[in-house]
This record gives C-alpha cells, sequence and structure tokens, in this order.
C-alpha cells in the first residue's frame, strides 16, 4: 500500500501494541527498555486483559517472586513498571485495520461505538491480544443502542457519574450486583433497581449478602423480568418496559441503564489481516515470535507453537524475545551485548533512575 500522508491526528510510533493485557503491558516495558517508543490500544476501558475483565479480585499464585497478588494488583505493578517509558495509553478502541505500507511501516486504524479512534503509523506491532477484544453482550432490545455511551452503558469502571439518579441494572452476576451495591451505597439518594432473569444470582457470599441487606433495608429494588421495549421521548430514553415472569409488564421510568451481561472474546479484525492463523490462534516463530509478517509479532494468549502454555510467564517470556527481535530488526546498528538492570547505565537513564 502507498504511503498515506500523515495527517495531525495519525501517531508515529516504534510499536504499536494490540491489547493492554498483562502480556501487552509487559511488551511495552520490554520495549522502553531497548529504547523503543510504545503505544497500547485496548477495547476496554481499563488495562489488566483478562486479569481485570475476568478476575480482578481473585488470587494468582504463579508470578515469579510474587507468591500472591490478584489480578487487578498484578496490573497496577504492572503499569507502575511501565510507567517511566510513558507509552501511549489508548483504551475504548479496537484495533480494526492493519496495513503493510510501501516503506516498511504499518498504518493501523482504530475504532469504536463513537467512529473512528486514534490512527498510528508504526515501525512494528504486537498482537497481544489474548482471546480477542472483550466485547459487552448487548441488550437486544430495538431503541436502546440509540442511547448507547450517553444512557445505556456497560459495564462502567466508576459508577459514581450515575449517583443521584434512577439507575436500572441489568445482569445476575458479581459485576452486576457490585456496581448495585456501590449505586445503593452512595450518600447521594439514588433509586438503585437491579433486574435480572430469574431471582437467583452469582456471586460471592459476601456480596451476596450486602446485597440481601441493601434490598431489605429498601435501599435496592430487585426486579425478576426482562426489558421488552424501550421508550424514548425528547432524545432521551425516558423508561423501559419490563416483561415479568408472569407475563406482567411493568414501565420503569429511569435516568440511566447500566447494562452488565458480561463480556464475550471476539477475535475480530485480526483474522482479516493475512497472518497465518491455526485454530483461531497465530503462529509465530519460536526465537522471535515474528507472524508470517515481518515486523508482526504474537505474544500472549493468541499465539500459538509447539508447547504453548497460556500462562502469564510464558507472556512475559515472549514479550521479552520479540522486543529484542524488534530491536534488532529497527536498529541493527544498535545491536550489542545483553546489558542488566542491575548494572547498565544506559537502562538506569531509560529507567528514569539517573539523568
Ligand atoms: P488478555 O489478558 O486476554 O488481554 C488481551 C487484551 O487485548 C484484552 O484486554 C482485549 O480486550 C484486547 N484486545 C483484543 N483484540 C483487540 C483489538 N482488536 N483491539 C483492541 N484491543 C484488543 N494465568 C496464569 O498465569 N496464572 C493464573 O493463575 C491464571 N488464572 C486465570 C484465571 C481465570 C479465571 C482465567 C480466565 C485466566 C487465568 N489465567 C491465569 C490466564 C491468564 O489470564 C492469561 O494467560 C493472560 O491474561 C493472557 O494475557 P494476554 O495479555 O495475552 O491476553
Amino acid at each position: 500500500m502507498p504511503v498515506p500522508a500523515v495527517p495531525d491526528t495519525v501517531i508515529e510510533t516504534d510499536a504499536l501494541v494490540i491489547g493492554a493485557g498483562p502480556v501487552g503491558l509487559f511488551q511495552a516495558f520490554q520495549l522502553g527498555l531497548l529504547g523503543l517508543s510504545a503505544h497500547l490500544v485496548d477495547v476496554l476501558p481499563q488495562a489488566g486483559g483478562q486479569c481485570v475483565a475476568l478476575y480482578a479480585d481473585k488470587p494468582i499464585y504463579d508470578i515469579p517472586a510474587v507468591p500472591v497478588c490478584t489480578g487487578r494488583e498484578l496490573t497496577e505493578r504492572l503499569l507502575s513498571q511501565i510507567a517511566p517509558f510513558r507509552p501511549g495509553l489508548h483504551f475504548g478502541h479496537e484495533v480494526q485495520t492493519l496495513q503493510l505500507l510501501d516503506d516498511g511501516r504499518f498504518a493501523v486504524g482504530t475504532g469504536s461505538d463513537c467512529g473512528a479512534g486514534p490512527q498510528f503509523l508504526a515501525r512494528s506491532v504486537f498482537v497481544a491480544a489474548g482471546v480477542g477484544a472483550f466485547t459487552p453482550r448487548r441488550l437486544k432490545v430495538p431503541g436502546l443502542e440509540a442511547h448507547a455511551q450517553r444512557q445505556v452503558v456497560h459495564h462502567p469502571e466508576d459508577v459514581t457519574p450515575f449517583a443521584g439518579q434512577r439507575v436500572l441494572v441489568v445482569g445476575g452476576d458479581e459485576a452486576a450486583l457490585l456496581r448495585a451495591a456501590q449505586l445503593a451505597e452512595h450518600p447521594c439518594a439514588t433509586q438503585v433497581i437491579l433486574l435480572h432473569r430469574r431471582d437467583q444470582f452469582s456471586a460471592d457470599a459476601d456480596l451476596l449478602a450486602r446485597v440481601a441487606a441493601l434490598r431489605a433495608a429498601g435501599r435496592l429494588q430487585v426486579v425478576i423480568g426482562q426489558i421488552s421495549a424501550a421508550h424514548t421521548a425528547d432524545d432521551r430514553l425516558q423508561a423501559v418496559t419490563v416483561l415479568g415472569v408472569q407475563g406482567d409488564e411493568v414501565l420503569w421510568p429511569l435516568d440511566v441503564l447500566i447494562v452488565c451481561l458480561g463480556l464475550s472474546p471476539r477475535l475480530g479484525p485480526i483474522v482479516d489481516w493475512g497472518l497465518e492463523m491455526e485454530r483461531k490462534l497465530l503462529r509465530v516463530d519460536l526465537a522471535t515470535f515474528e507472524t508470517r509478517l515481518p515486523g508482526v509479532y504474537a505474544v500472549g494468549d493468541i499465539n500459538t507453537y509447539p508447547g504453548k502454555k497460556k500462562l502469564i510467564l510464558c507472556g512475559f517470556h515472549e514479550a521479552t524475545l520479540a522486543a529484542h527481535a524488534a530491536h534488532d530488526r529497527l536498529r541493527p546498528q544498535e545491536h550489542g551485548p545483553l546489558l542488566y538492570t542491575t548494572s547498565s547505565a544506559l537502562l538506569h537513564r531509560r529507567l528514569g533512575l539517573t539523568s
């Protein structure tokens, strides 16, 4: 593809990392140590990949030299480890297109529900996309999509912006219960309704007890049923109709609809980039973790090779070798002996320890 003129909105970088899960984050660290600039893009609103989206508060016991930490703590540690390199972090955008240009760089396009996102010109690309882009399951009710991002929000990280309003939370698992409880406990009086298909919820015992107590105190109302219609007036979602288990229909006025029906991974556009795949995974060279497209590497759960284990530790190793391979490719003149973080003045400068 010919090289496009670079508009102001295009970000030029040595490395574009697709996915800010644990492996994508560590990839940025290894690239930073080698003096390569990096930008990370994730479709989720936060870093951590599966560790935060699927098991944020559960313990992990097999990270070297960390006897135990939760998925969230591991992510926080990785974010603090990459901080000296100031990688660009772009959340809420899916990487949709990857094109090799005539000058050897890659044009990488992103987008979201709100339209086109940041565009990149990258000298190398690291696919750290795990099991795919996590996208929230959506309610298939005509008229709701028009209010996405404004009044209809999926798995929000922070519920405080919705305090003091009439909020309906849809879902029956930990994510839904936690958000409903946080809103019901907020000092700003908030009308919270938790809507689920059946009066059976799945969460740990503490959270179930917390919700039961809020329910008993009248601070949180539980409604059993499903949304069957959305009602819009003056361009705002005013109410939804809930179809109960007995076939009864009730109109619930609301300001905000929080949908927590789980996240499902979707490999999505990666399959269209011409990379060699085996059972929805990217095949890589074991010495470099390069895909069959030179300059494009695949690390973490997204890749496959003989003996592959989908473990964070293995992804960290892959990211280290991939960063060195990319460095050798992009800056062959800098190739030299391996530097140690304990003793290298250059690495200390890059880590911001000395000036
Ligand atoms: P992920 O964590 O999956 O992150 C990939 C990121 O890429 C996601 O955030 C996704 O949204 C994003 N993404 C994908 N495609 C795109 C795109 N096109 N555009 C933008 N963003 C995109 N491993 C261990 O080592 N020890 C454990 O104890 C352990 N426990 C686990 C417990 C559970 C319940 C689960 C589900 C997994 C566990 N794992 C454990 C496995 C571990 O979580 C994975 O190996 C690890 O998360 C892989 O990291 P990753 O960065 O490769 O991918």
